[in-house]
């Protein structure tokens, strides 16, 4: 075959409009020197990637040799047809026959004419193959999935929305009320749906609702049901939906939600219980408390020395249980319920300053110091609470120490909170009492030290509702170091 190329705009425009592709390369560089849209559009790069490519960059390496041999043919003077594969810009390989033209004019080049190998039906085929891989997904899909037209019918059913697969068959161009009338089920269910359907096709998004049905055993068993409509140029087309059985789940919700209300309501008894104990007994306690003053006034001097001794008895566990009802009224009117929402930003070191005036006279006393070498920052607290933490510490350090106390109070900037450091130079705590110590009532050394066993336990308490944590550590000799941690403010 002989191209005219003397006239270079009919060449341009032959090669441009031609409905094959065409490529026209260097015989030995292989580089392309023009390219029309065809072939463009054949292996997907555009125009001017394409010119500034070699045709063997599109070969596969095992068809370079090839390609060399058929040049060495074609410059003797034979030209066939041979198969050979091109890789695309989307790196799909594909068949193509190539036939090699002399352009007897342009010496150094020639015209390459490639023809897809891919038929139609080759391609229907490849369609299908996807379809069936995809159809396989769907059908395997852990939840349920199904597919329906604009009128509702069903068009896909998977697997775990029907197991039966006649019946799935059967089901396809069908709609909720066959599947109820064949099921002999309520007509309610279809209708549920449908009124959800409805409310879809009107507001054109998605829809999520909980169906909630009765199995063959009597359990009720609930499936999250998601529906989405699929349009094409603005026409509904098909809807597709999921269904996930959500029972064993909402069956979890409602026994934790149970749960719940049983402990809120042991948790109301509790206080109340707690409440009575502490402040009620005060008044027969206040009653016990006056009528020993007056024995101990009026009749005191009829008793002999044993009875004066018991009498002695009387009183302090009178005033003992006095200061246990006090500790117990503080700890339970630290209340769970109306801490958190009560946080605002505190300033830590005004609590110190605050306490310390309180706990003047006592320091005074005891020829207390303290050193907080920093400023301490600015918390997420309930005030009140807090100074009553800080009170409590400071008090105890003073209380367990047998020389002058020296308390030093650190902090330092943890990762998403403050940590305190209250350290003291008393008489430790061995490591066996350092969680137990926390405990209500808990009291290591009864016969040196006066107390009621609550401070800690009020302490700890005050650190949880701040979300919190507390904690000593001491080697049992040579003081302590109370832990604890707030947020940052
Ligand atoms: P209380 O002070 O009324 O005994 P707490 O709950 O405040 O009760 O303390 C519980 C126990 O922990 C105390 O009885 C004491 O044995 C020990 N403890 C608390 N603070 C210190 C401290 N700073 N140094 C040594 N022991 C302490």
């Amino acid at each position: 075959m002989r191209v005219e190329t003397k006239n270079q705009d009919s060449w341009n425009l032959l090669v441009e409009h031609s409905n094959v592709p065409i490529i026209v390369c260097s015989i030995d560089s292989t580089a392309i020197i023009e390219v029309n849209k065809f072939s463009q559009k054949l292996i997907g790069h555009s125009n001017d990637f394409l010119k500034k490519s070699l045709l063997t960059d599109f070969l596969i390496d095992s068809d370079i040799d090839n390609w060399t041999s058929q040049i060495k043919l074609f410059k003797l003077g034979v030209t066939d047809n041979w198969e050979t594969q091109l890789l695309t810009k989307h790196n799909e390989i594909v068949a193509v026959e190539l036939k090699i033209i002399d352009l007897q004019e342009e010496t150094n080049s020639c015209l390459i004419i490639p023809k897809s190998l891919v038929s139609e039906a080759n391609k229907v085929d490849a369609l299908k193959k996807k379809l069936s891989f995809y159809e396989t997904i769907l059908m395997q899909m852990p939840t349920e999935f199904a597919v329906l037209d604009a009128k509702w019918h069903y068009l896909f059913i998977n697997h775990n929305s029907i197991k039966d697969a006649e019946f799935r068959e059967w089901m396809v161009g069908k709609t909720d009320f066959d599947f109820c009338s064949y099921r002999n089920k309520d007509f309610s269910i279809a209708e549920n749906r449908h009124k959800q359907y409805e409310e879809l096709a009107r507001t054109k998004t998605g829809k999520e609702w909980v169906d909630e049905h009765l199995t063959k055993d009597g359990q009720t068993k609930y499936v999250l049901r998601q529906l989405y409509p699929y349009f094409v140029e603005g026409k509904l087309d098909m809807n597709f939906g999921f269904g996930i059985d959500i029972t064993e789940r909402i069956n979890a919700e409602k026994e934790r939600e149970k749960i719940l209300k049983e402990m809120t309501i042991q948790n109301e008894e509790l206080k109340q219980f707690a409440y009575i104990t502490s402040h009620d007994l005060k008044e027969p306690l206040r009653t016990i408390s006056g009528f020993i003053s007056i024995i101990q006034r009026k009749y005191a001097k009829h008793f002999d020395e044993k009875g004066l001794e018991y009498l002695q008895f009387v009183i302090d566990s009178a005033n003992r249980m006095g200061d246990l009802l006090t500790g117990l009224k503080s700890f339970v009117t630290v209340d769970f319920d109306t801490i958190e929402d009560q946080l605002v930003e505190t300033d830590a070191q005004k609590i110190l300053d605050d306490s310390l005036a309180n706990l003047k006279l006592k320091f005074l006393e005891t020829n207390t110091s303290v050193v907080t070498p920093n400023k301490l920052p600015l918390v997420q607290g309930h005030p009140q609470y807090l100074s009553q933490l800080f009170q409590n510490l400071l008090l105890n350090a003073v209380k367990f120490c047998k020389n002058d106390p020296i308390i030093k109070i650190t902090w330092e900037n943890k990762e998403d909170h403050i940590q305190f450091a209250f350290s003291d130079n008393g008489i430790g705590i061995d490591a066996k009492f350092q969680e137990r110590i926390f405990n209500l009532f808990n009291r290591l050394d009864k016969n040196n030290y006066e107390g009621t066993g609550m401070g800690l336990a009020i302490c700890k308490k005050v650190v949880l509702l701040h979300k919190g944590t507390m904690w000593v550590e001491s080697d049992g000799v040579n003081g302590s170091t109370f832990f604890f941690t707030l947020k940052a403010s």
